[in-house]
Formats: structure tokens, C-alpha cells, sequence
């Protein structure tokens, strides 16, 4: 079987973490089975949906390294991929409901609606649609009309039926046709098809094989399976997600923390971690290893090892994923990605060359969580004319010899003829240490409070290599002018 997957997102604006481990698994799906995997942009229940709109859609897939073989953009056998172009075909298949006596037009309004739902909850009965419209004659529907009502149109639910498919990830599930809330909507008053109709004829058209989606789905499956068998389509097999919950075992929301996929990449995420992350979300491989590139990921992923529990979105685990691929990424990449917050945080960078900065991101990156902690850890290397913290004036202060330390080294430095290396600055200090007759703390931590104002931070010897005998003198002099002063 020639497997076909689709991602549906609807343009809202932003995209979901949910929605974007949705795309994820149809794509390692895809790809571990050769498949194709379709983008659908699923348009006509959105109010406002704008080209920017969809644009998120693309560079949240093309961020995290989806590729789509077919889709709006990129075209493919059975286009339109969005909703919005396919109208007329929809109008197509609504014929034929009609033809077939499987729909009718529903004249209820919204509060006649209500009230039928009230009265239903008041006798204690789950809350469905009468089935009233059912058999109205031409008659009553043109006084209806003429009453300015203006219909839907409602798919006739089956009365008694169990309605089983089985599902890749949840399971066998069974459920009767009388707990589906009645005859349901296909078509609004407005003329719009709504999602569980135009859903069954895109998938079909589009020859999906394989519905992967989050859990939350799992209510109009039934209603989409009693459609395909209406319009006599092949019903495809399903995969329902499970739900991604907080650390507090509630839904995943706002309240968590970012949700957005933009969120996580402007935050400093890098696309391998958060993509490696996402497809441990209810999936883990049968071997146990969890630091996995997208090949490893396809080459590994099994729809059937997806756990049917809630997954938990654990921050700790993205951030520790984070850290590991910062470590080992390609260093000119890193560095292009870390360029834009070490600017938006004010740094000129243009004293400094490229190949500069790739050194001192290679010595700091053990320290980042995510790109935005870069100017934090980089600012040491960055900036001459720091300020003196006030603990380390203090520090200096108590003891006499601890400024004469750094006036030591200054001097030194200053004859000193050739380039300076992390050996001939270690070999500077232990003479100064000689000098004034001072070790340890005494000794390192006045030179490290001329280099930088502060009592702690990255090594010495790196960092005196990296800015070269002028910048140290200049920052000594920075420092010292602040501690004698
Ligand atoms: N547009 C729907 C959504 O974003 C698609 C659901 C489906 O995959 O069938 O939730």
C-alpha cells in the first residue's frame, strides 16, 4: 500500500506545540514507510484567515525541518490543498447526500436549539437534535423560508449502530450512533460546509491512507466514518495522539508557558532539540536512545510504540535536549543563530571578527540553555569598559596587596614582547604571584577582577588568549581607574 498522510492545520495564527508534534508523527510515519505527506490548510471554519496566517503554518514546519510533498504552495495530483479553493467540489458531494436522501435542511433557530437542549438536560437525557426537521414537507419549509429562516443541512444519523474502527494508537473503539448527539450539521445557514464533512471528502479525494491527529478528534471520527460509508469512500485507518499535558497534569496551555512553535525558536531553541523533544511526546524508541536526529527519528518511528496515556511537556527534558545539541552543533551555524540576540541586546559586533566570535562561542556554549542565555555568558568577552562590581571592590579593598596584584600584572603585561597564549598568561601571573608574594585566591582573583569587574566567570587563561595583550591592558586600566578612584 502506497501510504498518504496529511498534516490539516487550520491558519489561526500561531501553531500549537500540539499541532506541531501532530505534524511531526505524520511525517516520520510518511517517511519511515515511503510515503507522501500532504499540508492541507483547513480555511473555511476560520473567520479571518490571512496569507500571513498560513505563512506561520510554513516556517513553523520549514523551522523544524518538515518537508511537505504535496500542499498549496507546491502543488500535487489532488489540489486544491486549501479548503477555501475546493468550495464547488464540496457542492459536488452535497448533491449527492441530497440525492441519496441522506441530508435534509433544518429550519431551527439557535434559540429553538437552546431551548430542545434545556429541556433535554432537564430530564436528565444527554443533549441531541430531535431529529425535528426530519420530514417537513416542501409546504412547511416555504413558509419557514418566507419567515426569512434560512436552513442547514443535517446528515440523518443512523438510529441504532455501533460504529467500530480500530484505532493504530487507542485501540479497538466501539460506539452506537445514538450517543453522536443526533442528525449533525454538514452545512451551515451561511452556505459554509463545516469540518466533519469537508474532512471525509478531502481525505478521500486526497487518498489518505492513515489519519494521524490529536486525541481530541476522537469524537467525530464516528461522524466522519458514518460519512465516508454514506458517500461510499474507503474509510482510511485512524491514529489518535494522546493529549500533551502540563507538569501539573492539566491540558497544555498559556498557563504553561509557551505553546507557540515561534515561542520556543525566538526563545533560543534549536529546531533539532525542540523536533527530537516533540517526538518523544508519547513515542519512545524500542532501543531507548533519545538524542536522535530526524533520520534516526524516521528510521525508528513505529505508530504502534505510540503510548495511548497523556504525555507530559516537561521543560527540564527540552532544556537538558537543548543543551546537548547547542554542545555539538556546527559551530559557524550556532554562531549565525546566536548573532541576532548577542545585536538585539545591544553589542556592537563590528570590532570583532567572525572568526573571534566562533572562539568564544566554542568556550561559552557549555553554559547556554537555550540561544538567548548567549549575551549573559558572551558580555565577559564583549565589553571592556565594564563596571566594577561592588562585591569585588570590596573584595579588593581588604587587603592592600590585592590591588598591587593588578598593578603587577599590568606592568608586566605591558613589557611583555610577543603574542599573549594561555601559557605565557599563566606563566605571567605565577611571576607576579612571586612579586608581590601572594598565591591562590590572593593572587588569581585580583587579576580576575581587573580582566572583568567581577569574582567569577569564565577561565582566565581563555578568556586573556581570546581579547589579546591591548584589550587586557585597556580592561586593567578600566579596573583600576574604578579601584583607586
Ligand atoms: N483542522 C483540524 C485541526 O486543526 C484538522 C483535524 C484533522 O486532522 O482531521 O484540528
Amino acid at each position: 500500500m502506497n501510504v498518504r498522510v496529511r498534516f490539516a492545520p487550520s491558519p489561526t495564527g500561531f501553531m500549537h506545540v500540539g499541532n506541531a508534534r501532530t505534524a511531526l508523527f505524520n511525517y516520520l510515519f510518511a517517511r519511515h514507510n515511503n510515503g507522501t505527506f500532504v499540508l492541507r490548510i483547513e480555511d473555511t471554519d476560520v473567520e479571518r484567515h490571512s496569507e500571513e496566517a498560513v505563512n506561520v503554518i510554513y516556517e513553523a514546519l520549514k523551522w523544524m525541518g518538515i518537508e511537505w510533498d504535496e500542499g498549496p504552495d507546491v502543488g500535487g495530483p489532488y489540489g486544491p490543498y486549501r479548503q477555501s479553493e475546493r468550495l464547488s467540489i464540496y457542492k459536488e458531494f452535497i448533491e449527492k447526500l441530497k440525492e441519496k436522501g441522506l441530508v435534509y435542511e433544518c429550519y431551527c433557530t439557535p434559540e429553538e436549539l437552546d431551548a430542545m437542549r434545556k429541556e433535554q438536560l432537564e430530564r436528565g437525557e444527554p443533549p441531541r437534535y430531535t431529529g425535528k426537521c426530519r420530514h417537513l414537507t416542501e409546504e412547511e419549509k416555504e413558509k419557514l423560508r418566507a419567515e426569512g429562516r434560512k436552513p442547514v443541512l443535517r446528515f440523518k444519523v443512523p438510529e441504532d449502530e455501533v460504529i467500530v474502527f480500530e484505532d493504530l494508537v487507542k485501540g479497538r473503539i466501539e460506539i452506537n450512533s445514538r450517543q453522536l448527539g443526533g442528525d449533525f450539521v454538514i452545512v451551515r445557514s451561511n452556505g459554509m460546509p463545516v469540518y466533519n464533512f469537508v474532512v471525509v471528502i478531502d481525505d478521500a479525494l486526497m487518498k489518505i491512507t492513515h489519519v494521524i491527529r490529536g486525541e481530541d478528534h476522537i469524537s467525530n471520527t464516528p461522524k466522519q466514518i458514518l460519512l465516508y460509508r454514506a458517500l461510499g469512500f474507503e474509510v482510511p485507518q485512524f491514529a489518535h495522539l494522546p493529549m500533551i499535558l502540563g507538569q501539573d497534569r492539566s491540558k497544555l496551555s498559556k498557563r504553561h508557558g509557551s505553546t507557540s512553535v515561534k515561542e520556543f525558536k525566538e526563545k533560543g531553541y534549536l529546531p533539532e532539540a525542540f523536533t527530537n523533544f516533540l517526538a518523544l511526546l508519547g513515542w519512545y524508541p524500542k532501543d531507548g536512545k533519545e538524542v536522535l536526529s530526524m533520520e534516526e527519528l524516521i528510521e525508528r518511528f513505529d505508530i504502534k510504540d505510540v503510548n495511548s496515556a497523556p504525555a507530559v511537556f516537561d521543560t527540564t527534558k527540552l532544556n537538558w535536549l537543548n543543551q546537548v545539541y547547542i554542545r555539538s552543533y556546527p559551530i559557524d551555524k550556532l554562531t549565525d543563530l546566536i548573532i541576532p540576540y548577542l545585536e538585539k541586546a545591544g553589542f556592537d559586533l563590528s570590532s570583532f571578527s567572525r572568526d573571534w566570535l566562533e572562539r568564544v562561542v566554542e568556550v561559552t556554549r557549555e553554559y547556554f540553555t537555550v540561544l538567548s542565555d548567549a549575551p549573559v555568558y558572551m558580555e565577559t568577552f564583549l565589553k571592556d569598559d565594564f563596571q566594577v562590581q561592588p562585591e569585588a571592590k570590596e573584595f579588593i579593598s581588604e587587603d592592600l596587596k590585592r590591588l598591587e596584584v593588578i598593578k603587577a600584572f599590568k606592568e608586566k603585561l605591558s613589557g611583555f614582547e610577543g603574542g599573549l597564549s594561555q601559557e605565557s598568561f599563566k606563566k605571567l601571573v605565577k611571576e607576579v604571584g612571586k612579586e608581590v608574594g601572594v598565591k591562590g585566591k590572593n593572587l588569581f582573583m585580583p587579576i580576575r577582577i581587573g580582566l572583568t569587574g567581577k569574582m567569577s566567570g569564565p577561565e582566565l587563561p581563555v578568556l586573556a588568549e581570546l581579547l589579546g595583550k591591548e584589550r587586557v591592558l585597556k580592561r586593567l586600566e578600566n579596573s583600576l581607574n574604578q579601584l583607586e578612584g
